[in-house]
């Protein structure tokens, strides 16, 4: 076997960022919790708008919802997915993607920028663009394994910080007393035997209590991070997700059209923006969120449309 398929096998390299990774997670299971978690996730979200719901602007959306996403998802790079739309019926503006391409939209957050007039400088987008910026973002989603890799990521930190609080407890405890306790057994003194016994197994429980605590901490700060990261990176293949498709479905969009994702973060920025004048407190909020700012966004969309327009990306 060429060393090349053995290194495609064991670290396959991500169908969208072309990054080589630990694959764990099949898609199967990916496919699996999707399914299953799609349904109670639309109910508990607000519930599905029908296909024939009475309002003829909210049966549009459903319409273009499902056109839009079936077009962008055919530009995906894993074809192995079954991508599945809908719209929920809630105010709020979100949207959000299982694993395996179980994607929702609020019918709140299609009504609002359909409503958004405002350009921000930008030239004028249809309610066709604005859904595909949305959509386009949560299609990387699972596009480019986020759950999975996520999954992968926390698996990872808790096998090296297992490892290290296994190696700690060796060195640190073991090692020191349990020759001790096999002299004091081979002695007889079975009293002391026990002493030494219940003091390395106390010190063992501290050490792995002090890494619990400590693991908690560092998994979840990683992993916050590491959900900030993932935002970004859908931001920024789903504007080359729209670029693809600008290319082979001319009739809603244009080479402009990914710059839909830059008008989508001046309206979260205008809408959602925490409205702190402390910038400590600013900071710390960010620091615990999962989501980039919407400052941060908009300045990394920007910057992947110049990429976009000059070829780099
Ligand atoms: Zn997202």
């Amino acid at each position: 076997m060429p060393l090349s398929a053995i290194r495609d096998y064991l670290l396959p390299k991500n169908p969208v960022t072309g990054n080589r990774e630990i694959h764990l997670i099949p898609s199967f299971v990916e496919k699996f919790v999707g399914a299953n978690s799609y349904a109670p996730l639309i109910e508990k979200s607000g519930g599905e708008i029908p296909s024939n719901h009475k309002n003829p602007k909210y049966r549009d959306y459903v319409r273009l919802v499902q056109e839009i996403g079936l077009t962008l998802a055919c530009q995906a790079k894993r074809k192995n997915v079954e991508f599945e739309f809908k719209v929920i019926d809630s105010p709020k503006d979100n949207a959000w993607c299982l694993p395996g391409g179980k994607i929702g939209i609020n019918v709140g957050l299609i009504e609002k920028m359909d409503a958004e007039k405002e350009l921000f400088d930008l030239s004028q987008f249809s309610i066709q663009e604005k859904i595909a910026a949305v959509l386009s973002h949560e299609i990387i989603h699972a596009d480019a394994r986020h759950t999975g890799r996520s999954l992968e990521f926390r698996l990872f930190l808790i096998g090296i910080i297992k490892t290290a609080q296994l190696c700690t407890v060796h060195f640190f405890v073991n090692r020191s007393y349990n020759p001790k306790i096999e002299k004091a057994n081979k002695e007889k003194d079975h009293s002391l035997a026990t002493r030494l016994t219940q003091e390395r197994d106390s010190k063992a429980k501290t050490i792995g209590f002090l890494f619990e605590l400590a693991s908690s901490w560092l998994i979840n700060g990683l992993s916050l991070c590491n959900s900030r990261s993932n935002e970004l990176e859908s931001d920024k293949f789903g504007m080359r997700l729209i670029k693809d498709v600008s290319n082979t479905y001319s009739r809603s969009f244009t080479g402009n059209s990914p710059q839909a994702a830059i008008w989508l973060q001046h309206y979260f920025k205008k809408n959602h923006s925490h409205s702190h004048s402390n910038n400590f407190l600013k900071g710390l909020m960010n620091l615990f969120s999962t989501h980039p700012t919407s400052d941060e966004r908009l300045k990394a969309n920007i910057q992947t449309w110049a990429d976009l327009q000059s070829g780099k990306l």
